[in-house]
């Protein structure tokens, strides 16, 4: 703070120094040259420099400083007997052009400063949007948490009370009662999916600290708990150049990667086996990141909305999901200061990419 206003102190004195010296080097040759040619006029660059001087009036000083500099000069400046009349309309030109550019810096300076102001008000009116914005987040994700936690409860005796039916009245039951049994089972199914979707979803990020994460060995680990559907679906999976050392959230990392790595394997072509290669490229500040698939694509129009939450772009009876994975992918990044998007073409593979600063 010190140095910051004694290094400021250190620029004006130079600043006023310069003006003075280029005032005085005027005055010198304005006082030894004849007084019918208007050296006084030169003036104007010094009131113009005055606009970098620190103060709001120091322009107006610096008229008045360089209009008797004028006046000195006029009257020590050598006299000719025959550009008489000259001399006197000169003294007025130069002094009007003095004044002249006082005006111009001073209105300059007023519109300079009101442009200083108008930003001021506008960096407190976003920075009070922004805390509106947080707190509204913040009240949002404790909804979302408060909201589904508690729905887990009676979801629970719903579920269990028609698994109690299923398991000990089915024989009871015609068939049109069975299958409407199944629905039900199916239906708690999918919303214990949700509700569990939402509640972890409201508590990404929340009290975890970054830690160093060894992606390549992360990302072995979750092709280890991958290995069932990795080896009935005679997946490839390659990892490629991964960093050792990030500094990032590591559970959410984990499941970042694990979502990403689920849906390459679960929207993958009914033809082909998946070959799936996560790489990383290591730029100046930030790591991009890279699943890439063979699978069954994404057309252009869906790549962005497929990040919301529960954007599905399939029946769950084609592809079981519940469409929270891709808007959770979005918050880890987000809660890194990254992003994350989608390049792909139907019926050719997607690439997923996100990108995370080194810190
Ligand atoms: P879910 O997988 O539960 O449906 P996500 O949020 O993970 O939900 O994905 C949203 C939608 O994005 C999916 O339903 C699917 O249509 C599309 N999608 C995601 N990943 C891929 C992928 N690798 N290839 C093709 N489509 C994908």
């Amino acid at each position: 703070m010190e140095t910051k206003g004694s290094s400021k102190l250190f620029q004006s004195v130079v600043l006023f120094t310069v003006a003075i010296i280029f005032a005085m080097v005027i005055f010198i040759v304005d006082v030894n040259v004849p007084a019918y040619i208007a050296i006084g006029a030169v003036y104007s660059i010094v009131i113009l420099y005055s606009w970098l001087l620190p103060g709001a009036y120091t322009h107006l000083y610096t008229g008045i400083f360089c209009s008797i500099l004028v006046i000195i000069g006029f009257i020590n400046s050598p006299k000719s007997e025959i550009q008489n009349n000259l001399e006197g309309v000169n003294l007025i030109i130069s002094l009007i052009v003095v004044w002249i550019c006082v005006a111009l810096v001073a209105a300059a300076k007023r519109g300079y400063i009101g442009l200083e102001n108008l930003l001021e008000k506008l960096e407190d009116k976003v920075l009070e949007r922004t805390k509106v914005l947080e707190l509204k987040n913040k009240e949002l994700e404790q909804f979302t948490y408060i909201a589904s936690h508690d729905l887990q409860e009676p979801l629970r005796t719903v579920t269990s009370f028609t698994e109690f039916l299923a398991a000990n009245y089915m024989h009871k039951i015609d068939n049109q009662g069975k299958q409407s049994i199944q629905y039900m089972l199916d239906a708690t199914e999918r919303m214990r999916n949700l509700v569990k979707g939402l509640l972890d979803y409201s508590r990404i990020g929340a009290n975890t600290e970054k830690e160093n994460v060894d992606c390549t060995l992360m990302l072995n680990e979750i092709k280890n708990d991958l290995a069932t559907i990795i080896s009935d679906h005679n997946a490839h999976i390659v990892i490629n150049n991964l960093p050792r050392n990030l500094k990032a959230h590591g559970m959410e990392l984990r499941q970042l990667f694990q979502n990403l790595l689920t849906n390459a394997l679960k929207f993958r072509k009914d033809n082909s086996a998946p070959e799936i290669y996560v790489s990383s490229v290591k730029r100046k500040t930030y790591w991009d990141f890279s699943i890439k698939d063979n699978g069954i694509g994404i057309a252009k129009e869906h790549q962005k909305r497929i990040f919301k939450i529960f954007q599905r772009l399939h029946a769950s009876s084609q592809y079981k999901g519940t469409g929270i994975g891709l808007a959770h992918c979005q918050k880890i990044v987000e809660l890194h200061q990254g992003k994350i998007w989608v390049e792909s073409e139907i019926g050719k593979g997607s690439t997923f990419y996100f990108r995370i600063p080194h810190s």
